[in-house]
């Protein structure tokens, strides 16, 4: 059985398209981390998309946000404008699956799957220092997280935590992480609609149980044509922008 572990979609059905072509026939079934929408052109098409591939789905912040389920006040200047927008955009039947998709943690399958962290769904894991209490705490050895927007992670082996990173190299393509008896993850597959780690490719993952390997995957996309299609809705400058950065 594999997975395919997809997170922060983000409204962006161009880079949802490409990961899931470049990996088509490699997976049975798919867990999703949540923020399916806001901040890209396309709330509709990447919430029926994700829908329509039937995951194990969590809910993250953005969809919370949306669903009118928390207040746009936490959010800064430029979020709130998006969410807006997305909330304007956004279908009655979209709008009822996303309000309806669960909080984290859940644990399935062997794994636990939170949006932010294992003990707050909102909080952000950039370092070791944030990542400790969900590796300790955390029902499963292995959880995955998402909302950092950051491909990688965390291992927790012998009292020590150290920081993954996965640099796939140009082109779609993956790196294997092989994973160790005796040793705690906090896995992050990375951002399919807005990566922030500096590569601007969708990134996502494949869980193999079996073989007890993660492949951490990118795979280039028509970000020119996701730019213009939030141009013409008028979306904020700076999220436009960010996504031919990836950060
Ligand atoms: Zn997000």
């Amino acid at each position: 059985m594999r997975f395919l572990l997809l997170s922060d979609i983000h409204a962006n059905a161009t880079a949802l398209d490409a990961a899931l072509r470049a990996v088509e026939g490699r997976w049975d079934s798919v867990l999703c981390l949540g923020d399916l929408v806001d901040y890209g052109p396309d709330p509709n098409e990447a919430t029926e998309r994700v829908k329509a591939l039937s995951p194990i789905i969590i809910r993250g912040n953005h969809d919370k946000a949306v669903a009118g389920l928390t207040d746009l006040e936490d959010f800064n200047p430029i979020a709130k404008i998006a969410a807006q927008w997305t909330t304007q955009e956004i279908l009655p039947d979209n709008l009822k699956y996303i309000a309806q998709l669960p909080a984290g943690p859940i644990s399935v399958n062997g794994f636990t799957m939170v949006h932010g962290a294992v003990q707050d769904e909102d909080e952000y894991v950039f370092v070791p220092g944030q990542a400790i209490e969900g590796l300790l705490e955390s029902p499963t050895d292995i959880t995955f997280f998402g909302h950092t927007h950051h491909q990688g992670g965390f291992a927790y082996r012998a009292g020590q935590v150290a920081l993954i990173q996965m640099r796939p190299e140009p082109g779609p393509k993956f790196t294997v992480l092989q994973l160790e008896a005796g040793t705690r993850y906090l896995l992050n597959p990375g951002s399919i609609g807005q990566p922030r780690d500096g590569d601007p490719r969708a990134a996502f993952a494949i869980v193999d149980p079996d073989h007890q390997t993660v492949e951490f995957w990118r795979v280039p996309y028509d970000i020119a044509a996701v730019q213009k299609r939030m141009e013409l809705a008028a979306l904020p400058r700076p999220l436009i922008e960010r996504l031919a950065a990836g950060r």
